[in-house]
């Protein structure tokens, strides 16, 4: 990141190390009572133990699919019985020469990776539930595959789970293993969380749209995440044949995968310690009510039910204190201009953005018909006309949501490929929403930080490992996030939840988000709807800044006041067509324009 970039050294807030404890802290105790247990614990809660930690260590990895990424993963039992399976076919040596318990636990992660990726393909073309259909039906392909392989699985009869060398062969020595790893886990998952990556997942969950106008490919790090979680699965259910010491396809049961499932559910969506405990909590809850083990399926229900009705936050909600406190009443937006030269220090090299003759019809309607316009970089291009005119259906072209039937779209030499809005933000074409697009569960600050997941460098595996290049990444994202808030003027609320934003504060918030990018090329969609007259005023200046730092911005609004004010080029459109176009001074005196739509 460039020099220019930086804050001054009195507004960098690093990682609030009070703030990092508080939030650890909770980890820490479970830990701490984990590590205590074997003081006072027989084998029995050494077997309980144990099988929290392994059910964790799945769930670890499905909570990124389920909790972030919003994917309704439901049959993750069959990854968990592939590793299980895997893991003793090998080391039983059923299918070739047996190998090692501490590779074949390997293999049962490799081939879990393997399958994780199966499963998850469907969920990048198919919706929720179809995708949650599509891992149902492949956890009872599963089952049936154990039941009838005989040979190799001992089909109903089943077969030995590997058994780990010592110390790993006692109860409490395979603890301490399955704890470990449920703690390597956990930090490789909160890695994820706390990363680009992860903020990407919130993305494509709650705002969809909004991810993809931000260069974000949904295909691209679901697949990561599917590999991760996969291998997650693969290698608890290799521990799980391990803890059992035999294997039989009733182990692996619809009620195993809801309570994988649920357990993410009460812990709360986009939350580790959530889950966790949801985790700790579904395991428990068997074994000190008995009874309530038959009924598992009927208590999963009911639970299920009091999530989504009494705390739809899950746990993670109710241990969440900090966005309790409302916020102050009268809070101004006063955009800091003077901020914007270094947030915009390293913008790119300017370009025209050129529309000719474009026609987009919807069935029989001509939503654009035949829209020639040029913008220019240092320019505000106003672009106005009643409603369903087609100006909102122009900005989707241009980003790339809608594939025009006819006409070329061209930014510098360049011609931009039709229906393809992923790759806008490379070229520095950013967005806002006529309704704001944002990740409501998350803070002010993370908002705009998914504006910044393009210019981070580091891998998925790099973020996995929180190795120095991630570490670097999230640094300079955080540090030009907070500069892009100062400069909207939202800067007070960066750690404020989204959706405690009033509606005025949304608008500004996309800019913000939209300001990561160093566009070339910024895109406006009625940023002005919703907002008092000090604010319009206030946007209005902020707009004409953002142009005359070199961006080239398309702005399409209804108050006339802002458009006269700020725009160097006006174009009216009607019906899909070009009324007229023109400087503010000529548009005001056009004869159509003002009978069609300015009025009087
Ligand atoms: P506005 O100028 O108010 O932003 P729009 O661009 O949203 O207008 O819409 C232009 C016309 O295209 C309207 O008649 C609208 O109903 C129609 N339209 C927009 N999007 C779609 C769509 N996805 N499918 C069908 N018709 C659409
Ligand atoms: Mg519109």
């Amino acid at each position: 990141m460039a020099s220019d970039r930086t804050l001054p050294a009195s507004r960098i807030r690093a990682a609030q190390p009070s703030h990092r404890l508080a939030s650890l802290a909770p980890f820490l105790a479970i830990l701490v009572f984990l590590a205590l247990l074997p003081l006072w614990g027989n084998d029995y809660r050494a077997l309980i133990g144990t099988r929290a930690a392994i059910y964790w260590i799945l769930v670890a990895g499905l909570n990124l699919i389920v909790g972030f990424a919003g994917q309704l993963a439901i049959g993750y039992v069959a990854l968990f019985a592939i590793g299980a399976y895997t893991a003793s076919i090998l080391a039983a040596g059923n299918l070739m020469t047996e190998i090692s318990p501490a590779l074949a636990l390997l293999a049962a992660a490799a081939v879990g990776a393997g399958f994780g990726l199966v499963v998850g393909l469907p969920a990048l073309r198919l919706r929720t539930f179809y995708f949650a259909m599509t891992t149902l039906g492949f956890a009872t392909i599963v089952t049936q595959i154990a039941l009838g392989w005989q040979s190799v699985t001992g089909g109903g009869i089943g077969l030995s789970g590997p058994s780990l060398p010592a110390p790993f062969d006692s109860a409490w020595g395979l603890y301490g293993l399955c704890v470990g790893l449920a703690v390597v886990a956990t930090i490789m998952s909160a890695n994820i969380a706390h990363s680009r990556f992860g903020r990407a997942l919130i993305a494509t969950r709650d705002a969809e749209v909004a991810a993809e106008a931000n260069g974000i490919s949904k295909p691209a790090v679901l697949v990561c995440v599917f590999l991760f979680a996969g291998a997650a699965a693969g290698l608890a259910g290799g521990l799980f044949a391990t803890l059992q010491t035999y294997i039989t396809p009733d182990a692996f049961t619809f009620d195993l995968s809801l309570l994988f499932f649920i357990s993410v559910l009460i812990g709360g969506r986009g939350s580790i310690l959530g889950p966790l405990l949801g985790t700790i909590l579904l395991t428990l809850l068997p074994e000190i009510a008995a009874p309530l083990a038959a009924w598992s399926t009927f208590v999963y229900a009911g639970l299920l039910l009091v999530i989504v009705l009494a705390m739809p936050g899950g746990i993670a909600a109710l241990l969440d204190r900090s966005n309790r406190q409302p916020l102050a009443a009268n809070r101004a937006i006063v955009p800091n201009i003077a901020s914007l030269g270094r947030l915009l220090g390293t913008a790119r090299s300017a370009q025209n953005l050129t529309l000719s003759d474009v026609v987009l019809s919807f069935g029989g309607l001509r939503a654009i018909d035949g829209l020639t316009l040029s913008v220019r970089p240092g320019e505000v291009h106003g672009l106005i006309g009643p409603n369903g005119s087609g100006k909102t259906t122009t900005l989707n072209v241009i980003s790339g949501y809608y594939r025009p039937q006819q006409g070329r779209i061209v930014l510098g030499d360049t011609d931009l490929p039709p229906g393809q809005p992923v790759g806008r933000a490379a070229l520095g074409i950013c967005r806002t929403f006529q309704t704001p697009r944002i990740i409501g569960a998350a803070s002010v600050l993370e908002n705009v930080m998914v504006g910044g997941t393009l210019s981070g460098r580091a891998s998925f595996v790099e973020a996995l490992l929180s190795l120095p290049r991630s570490h670097r990444d999230e640094a300079a994202i955080r540090q030009t996030a907070r500069l892009a808030l100062e400069v909207v003027g939202l800067g007070a609320l960066e750690d404020v939840r989204a959706d405690h934003l009033q509606h005025s504060e949304l608008r500004f918030l996309e800019i913000a988000r939209g300001l990561m990018l160093c566009p070339r090329l910024l895109l406006l969609d009625e940023p002005a709807a919703g907002l008092s007259a000090t604010e319009i005023l206030r946007l209005g200046t902020l707009i004409r800044a953002i142009s005359r730092a070199g961006v080239a911005v398309l702005l399409v609004e209804h108050h006339a006041d802002l458009i006269f004010e700020i725009c160097d080029q006006i174009t009216v459109l009607n019906l899909g067509r070009v009324l007229a176009h023109g400087t503010p001074a000529e548009i005001r005196v056009h004869k159509e324009v003002v009978s069609a739509y300015l009025g009087g």
